[in-house]
């Protein structure tokens, strides 16, 4: 499964966050699959729609998709010189397909900020350096390599073109994922080097009660970090939600002025982020989201339930979750013209309930 690599400076709220994740994986603990990994925080994609599927259906369970954290520990200044811990760190967010960067955005004196003052937008910044310091590193590496293979004509030229325009954007102090198509980068054309800061990044802010008001703040670093996404929450809050039941975090919330838990945003966001989209399936023992990825075909899709529905593709009967609301049932959907045959170059669209033929 794809993962979410959560990084930041110390003291920031990091395990505060990843803690309240372990706890809120829990829930999840029902799916069949689940191992349990001290570092990985499996937690549930909250999805309104499971529930109604349920009630149309009389499902016995549901079953969400889920979205996986990984806890990286440790980057230091100096990381991308590779010392002591350095290196571990560097392995375990080359591993991750995304990066969630957690910065300190709460006020409290009690708690020590390893720079002395709190600026989400230093923070940042620290940790961009690090990532775009151990990139250089690897480009710089491999140019000399690239321009020898050009010319021996073992390596496409557009791939040096494109590692000689990343340096130029790194030389800036840009990470890749906010830079490289700006200059005309095709990521395509970097994915041999396995850079760090071309992975897509999410952008939390551990913040308080008077953060979490403050929208002005919050445009001001959304713009700050954008096209990537942020994410405004209170750790230490998140983590007393996770302790209680659905009614009592609900009156929490609503008493807190929010109308969905920090944690869900994050969830929705990093499975957003990865690339990631869900189709649906129902029927009486179960409702349940399966995840693919965002453009796959409706064979592909099958592929996720079985690898044989997959080999044996028929077709798949196709109604979107709106009109099966609409109709109230699969039989009234069907004979309001509103369940598709889509064959096997069908694109499957976010919010598709699915029923696939196959041959075994
Ligand atoms: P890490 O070093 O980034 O993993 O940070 P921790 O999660 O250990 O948090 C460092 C300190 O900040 C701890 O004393 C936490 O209780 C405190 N802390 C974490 N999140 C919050 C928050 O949202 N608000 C406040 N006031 N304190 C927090």
């Amino acid at each position: 499964a794809l993962t979410i690599g959560i990084v930041g400076l110390p003291n920031v709220g990091k395990s505060t966050l990843f803690n309240a994740l372990t706890r809120a994986q829990v829930l999840a603990a029902n799916y069949p699959f689940a191992t349990i990994e001290p570092n990985v925080g499996v937690v549930p994609l909250p999805d309104p729609r499971l529930t109604t599927l349920a009630e149309i259906f009389g499902s016995e369970r549901i079953l969400p998709a889920t979205v996986s954290f990984v806890d990286i520990a440790g980057i230091v200044r100096g990381a991308s010189e590779g010392e002591g811990m350095g290196n571990q760190f560097l392995a375990n967010i080359r591993e991750a397909d995304a990066i969630c960067v957690v910065t300190r955005a709460f006020a409290d004196p009690d708690v020590v900020h390893v720079d002395g003052r709190v600026s989400p937008k230093d923070d940042i910044e620290t940790i961009h350096t690090e990532l775009v310091l151990a990139d250089l590193q690897t480009l710089e590496k491999a140019v000399p390599r690239l321009e020898k293979e050009v010319r021996a004509k073992k390596t496409d030229a557009s791939v040096l073109a494109a590692a000689q325009a990343a340096l130029g954007v790194l030389e800036q102090g840009t990470v890749l994922s906010q830079g490289a198509r700006a200059a005309g980068i095709d990521p395509a054309d970097l994915a041999p080097f396995q850079l760090m800061t071309t992975k897509p990044f999410i952008y939390v802010f551990n913040t308080d009660d008077a953060g979490l008001a403050d929208t002005a703040m919050q445009d001001d670093l959304r713009a700050y970090v954008a096209p990537a996404d942020a994410v405004f929450l209170d750790a230490k809050f998140e983590s007393e939600l996770v302790e209680l039941d659905e009614d009592e975090a609900r009156e929490m919330l609503e008493a807190n002025g929010q109308d969905e838990a920090g944690l869900d945003q994050l969830a929705r966001v990093g499975f957003h982020t990865l690339g990631l989209q869900t189709y649906l399936t129902a029927g009486p023992k179960e409702s349940r989201a399966w995840t693919i990825r965002q453009g796959w075909t409706a064979p592909q899709a099958a592929g996720v339930i079985h690898t044989d529905f997959q080999k044996g593709f028929i077709k798949a009967e196709v109604i979107s979750f709106a009109d099966l609301v609409e109709a109230g049932s699969v039989a009234a959907a069907r004979s309001a013209g509103k369940a598709r045959i889509e064959g096997k170059d069908y694109v499957m669209a976010d919010g598709d309930v699915v029923e696939f033929r196959f041959n075994v």
